[in-house]
């Protein structure tokens, strides 16, 4: 019987995992089931141009993944029982149950209300594409006039904020923050914000806690009322609760808690990457939800899974954070780098030549999983039948 591979997502990590493991796993060996709630691969870093009115290229997963043998289902993850090994799924036709021997688990994460009264239903939010498309269909009720607020001051707030003001520029856009706007940027690079911001005619409130949201707007702490048509939630993102309700270990804020081989530290034949994986980067802090996180971690994720089946060595991948790109509409950009303590340096770039390089990294990063096997050795290795070090399970 071939060892069953189980992805759950097929965002950045899971579809590239995905397709890797085709590519370089015996089919005779392995089957590789790759499970999404949606049929096609979702640009999440352009999730806020799609809610602006801006049509997205669409990736059919079932067309990415034609011809590599993986077996695609389309259908949401509800629970996985890490003890039973199983993964239990639902689509148009019930409920199923897909056995696994090894889960790559690549879930991403959703916005964080953070238990703020009226957040669920009232605000709009950019972390996901049904929610994007809310928003843009709110937009297009609101026509040239309207009042909109983006609560939130970090990436995705400052990527929502601009990009409506741009698409849109009958409404008035005005973003509150409980901290500063962008606070965390080395000072050429806030500069550059601050003058986008303005250029744009975005009001900006901070030191500006939001306690309540309503249908009418939001409500700060000190009291300031917000009026707007529509609020976006942009204050962070969470992570689905499936892995903590599945048995595994997981940090504080429900990520998988991993080893250096991003192997789950309570169930060796689970892995994660991505936004779902608590791991420590190079620099001893904690990777940051980003997508190049996701790209570090799934990278390290599947050279372990690879090595651990086939009896192979497992390489240590690094697991850099060098900085921030950060989109200001269409034609503008920051690229801002962070020391080896995470910190932003005083280089940055702004402008039209950071416009460039920050669609040269979307177009890299939809690249990549629309041809997951794309430069990858063809060599396919075959399963060893060595038992498992840590379980002693039996791996093909
Ligand atoms: C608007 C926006 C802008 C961003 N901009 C940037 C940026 O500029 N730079 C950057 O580095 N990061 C950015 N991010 C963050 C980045 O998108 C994430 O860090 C990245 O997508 C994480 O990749 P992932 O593979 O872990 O998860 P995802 O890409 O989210 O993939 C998860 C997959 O799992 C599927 N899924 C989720 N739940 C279920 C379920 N229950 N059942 C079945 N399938 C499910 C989803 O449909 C999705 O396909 C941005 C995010 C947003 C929302």
């Amino acid at each position: 019987m071939p060892h069953r591979i189980v992805v759950l997502g097929a965002g950045y990590a899971g579809a590239f995992a995905a397709g890797n493991f085709a590519r370089r796993l015996h089919p005779d060996d392995v089957e590789i089931t790759l499970v999404n709630a949606e049929p096609d691969f979702v640009e999440r870093l352009r999730l806020h141009q799609l809610a602006a009115g801006q049509d997205l290229r669409r990736y059919e997963l079932a067309e990415v993944f034609s011809g590599t043998g993986i077996r695609l289902r389309l259908a949401r993850v509800t629970e996985v029982d890490a003890e039973h090994r199983t993964v239990t799924v639902v689509d148009g036709k019930g409920t199923d149950s897909l056995p696994y021997d090894t889960l790559l688990y690549t879930l991403g994460s959703t916005v964080a209300d953070h238990g703020v009264p009226g957040v669920a239903e009232h605000a709009f939010h950019v972390a996901a594409r049904p929610a994007a498309l809310r928003l843009r269909r709110r937009l297009d009720e609101l026509g040239g006039d309207g009042k909109v607020l983006v609560v939130g001051g970090n990436l995705t707030a400052i990527e929502a904020a601009t990009e409506i003001a741009e698409s849109r520029p009958g409404l008035r856009v005005t973003l509150a923050t409980r901290g500063e706007l962008g606070g965390w940027l080395g000072r050429k690079a806030r500069r550059h914000l601050l003058a986008a911001f303005d250029r744009f005619g975005i009001e900006v409130h901070e030191h500006s806690t939001v306690v309540r949201v309503d249908g009418t707007g939001a409500v700060a702490a000190d009291g300031r009322v917000f009026a707007a048509d529509a609020t976006v939630w942009a204050a962070g993102f969470a992570v689905h609760p499936i892995a903590a309700a599945s048995g595994l270990a997981v940090a504080d804020n429900g990520q998988v808690l991993v080893d250096r081989r991003m192997r789950s530290v309570s169930h060796p034949d689970v892995y994660a990457a991505g936004d779902a994986v608590h791991t420590i980067g190079d620099n001893g802090l904690p990777l940051p939800m980003s997508c190049a996180s996701a790209g570090y971690t799934v990278g390290q994720a599947m050279a372990s899974i690879i090595g651990d089946l086939t009896g192979k060595e497992v390489p240590t991948k690094s697991l850099p954070y060098v900085g921030n790109h950060i989109s200001l509409g269409r034609k503008d950009a920051i690229i801002q780098a962070v020391d080896g303590t995470a910190r932003s340096k005083s280089w940055a770039l702004g402008g039209r030549s950071a416009a460039w390089l920050k669609a040269a990294i979307l177009r890299t990063a939809a690249l990549s999983v629309s041809y997951p096997t794309f430069g990858m050795p063809t060599r396919r290795h075959r399963l060893s039948t060595a038992a498992d070090p840590v379980t002693g399970a039996v791996t093909a």
